[in-house]
C-alpha cells in the first residue's frame, strides 16, 4: 500500500473535531483542587482510543492523573515508536483578558482558539488521527505504533518520569515528541537547571550588624557572579544554530525565607533560584561544579554565611539527536511525502517529556508538532487548522518510513 494511500485515511473533520472537544475539556492543574487535573481529557482521549480499536493501557501515576496508551502493529518484534503528548495545559489566567472563551474550542477563519490549542492537544490530537488512520488502511507496520497522552508535562513531567519505569516504556525505539514547533523537526532541546541557592548566616540587629552574619550580602555577590557564570556556560556548550546560547537569570529571591520581614532584622536565610538555560555539551557534572563555584565565589564575599544549592526537580540536560538517526530520516522523507515541502530543522526553546526520555531510556527523540512556537502559555491560543493537519500527515508518514514491513 502506498503511503498516500494511507494519507487519504485521515479524516480532517474527526481531526478537528477531537482537537476541539480535546480544548473544551479543561486540563489546567490546580494544587488543592482533587478534581482540576487531566482526568477528564485522559478519560476522553481512553474511549476515543477504544472506539478506534487500539490496544489500551492506561498507568495511574497519580490519583486522578493516567498516562493513557494507544497501540497498533506487531507487539511481538521490531521496534516501538512512540508519538506524544501530554493532556495537562497551564491556566488560562485571567478570562477576561482573552477575546475568546479560554475553553471553547472555537473554530474561527481556519484557526482553533483555546488554552492548550497548540500546547498541545491538537499535538495530541494529530497523532491520535494519525494512528487511527494507519489502522483504518489496514496496512501492515513492521513493529509497534503508540500514541501516548501522558499527565504533568507543565509540572514536573511525573508522567514521562513514570513512563521510563514501565515494561512500556522500556520498549521504546524512539518518540516523537508532539510539542507546537511549527511542524519543524527540532532535532536539539534547551536543557534547565533551576539552581536553588541557600544562604545561612546569623541573625542580629539591623543597627549592630557586626553581631551578624547578613546573609544578603552574600546573595547579593552571588547574583553578581550570575554573568560571569553565564559567560563560562556560554564556553562550555556547544553553539547550535538552532537555540538560543545558555543563560542564567535570576527568577526568585527570598530574604527572610521564613517568618516576618522586619526593617531593623538581619535574616538568618535568604534564597535565589536562578534558571540555568543549557545548550548541548557538557554532562550535568560539569555544569554543577560551575554552580558550585558560583557559590562558592559569593561565600568568600561573605565570611561566616554559608552558601549551598540543589537542583529543584534535577537536571534537565539540553538533548541533541543526529540527522542520521533512523527517526531523523523517516521524518525528513516523512515531511515530503505529507506535505510536498523540503523539511525545514528547528529547536526547542525548553524541555519536554522528550528530554526526560532522551535522558533517562537514552532514545532518539524528534520534537515536531502544530502550533506557532511562541504560542504556547499567551493569551488568544490558537492553531492553524492547517499545520493540525500538516502535524497528521507527517506523523502518518513519518511511522510508516519508521516502521516499514
Ligand atoms: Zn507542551
Amino acid at each position: 500500500m502506498r503511503t498516500s494511500d494511507v494519507l487519504s485515511r485521515i479524516d480532517e473533520g474527526d481531526l478537528i473535531g477531537l482537537t476541539r472537544d480535546l480544548v473544551r475539556i479543561p486540563s489546567v492543574v490546580r494544587a488543592g483542587q482533587p478534581d482540576a487535573t487531566e482526568a477528564a481529557v485522559a478519560a476522553h482521549v481512553e474511549r476515543w482510543m477504544r472506539e478506534q480499536g487500539f490496544h489500551v493501557e492506561v498507568h495511574e501515576v497519580a490519583p486522578g492523573r493516567p498516562n493513557v496508551f494507544g497501540a497498533i502493529g506487531d507487539t511481538s518484534s521490531g521496534p516501538t515508536l512512540l508519538l506524544e503528548g501530554h493532556t495537562d495545559v497551564v491556566t488560562e489566567g485571567d478570562a477576561s483578558l482573552w477575546s475568546r472563551p479560554p475553553f471553547g474550542g472555537e473554530l474561527v477563519d481556519g484557526r482553533i482558539y483555546g488554552r492548550g490549542s497548540a500546547d498541545m492537544k491538537s499535538g495530541l490530537a494529530a497523532a491520535m488521527a494519525a494512528v487511527a488512520a494507519i489502522k483504518r488502511s489496514g496496512v501492515s507496520l513492521g513493529g509497534r505504533l503508540v500514541v501516548g497522552a501522558l499527565v504533568d508535562e507543565e509540572g514536573d513531567m511525573i508522567g514521562a518520569k513514570h513512563l521510563c519505569t514501565t515494561p512500556l516504556g522500556r520498549a521504546l525505539t524512539a518518540a516523537i515528541i508532539c510539542e507546537p514547533e511549527q511542524n519543524e523537526l527540532c532535532l536539539e532541546q534547551r536543557g534547565v537547571v533551576w539552581a536553588r541557592v541557600t544562604v545561612r548566616g546569623r541573625m542580629a540587629h539591623g543597627a549592630m550588624p557586626e553581631a551578624g552574619v547578613n546573609p544578603i550580602t552574600a546573595l547579593g555577590a552571588l547574583l553578581r557572579e550570575a554573568p560571569a557564570l553565564e559567560r563560562r556556560l556560554r564556553k562550555l556548550c556547544k553553539r547550535s544554530p538552532y537555540l538560543r546560547p545558555p543563560t542564567v537569570t535570576p527568577t526568585v529571591v527570598l530574604a527572610p525565607v521564613q517568618g516576618v520581614p522586619q526593617s531593623n532584622v538581619i535574616p538568618s536565610m535568604a534564597q535565589a533560584t536562578l534558571d540555568v538555560r543549557l545548550t548541548p555539551g557538557p554532562d550535568a557534572e560539569t555544569i554543577g561544579k560551575e554552580i558550585d563555584l558560583a557559590c562558592q565565589r559569593a561565600m568568600e564575599a561573605c565570611p561566616g554565611a554559608t552558601v549551598e544549592w540543589h537542583a529543584v526537580n534535577g537536571y534537565r540536560m539540553a538533548t541533541r539527536v543526529e540527522r542520521e538517526e533512523p527517526l531523523v530520516k523517516a521524518m525528513m522523507k516523512g515531511v515530503r511525502q505529507a506535505t510536498g515541502r523540503a523539511p525545514t530543522f528547528g529547536g526547542v526553546p525548553g524541555s519536554t517529556d522528550g528530554t526526560i526520555l532522551r535522558t533517562t531510556l537514552g532514545i532518539p527523540i524528534v520534537t515536531c508538532g502544530p502550533g506557532h512556537r511562541l504560542i504556547p502559555h499567551q493569551v488568544d491560543e490558537y492553531v492553524e487548522v492547517s499545520e493540525l493537519v500538516d502535524a497528521a500527515r507527517i506523523y502518518v508518514a513519518s511511522a510508516l518510513n519508521f516502521l516499514e514491513a
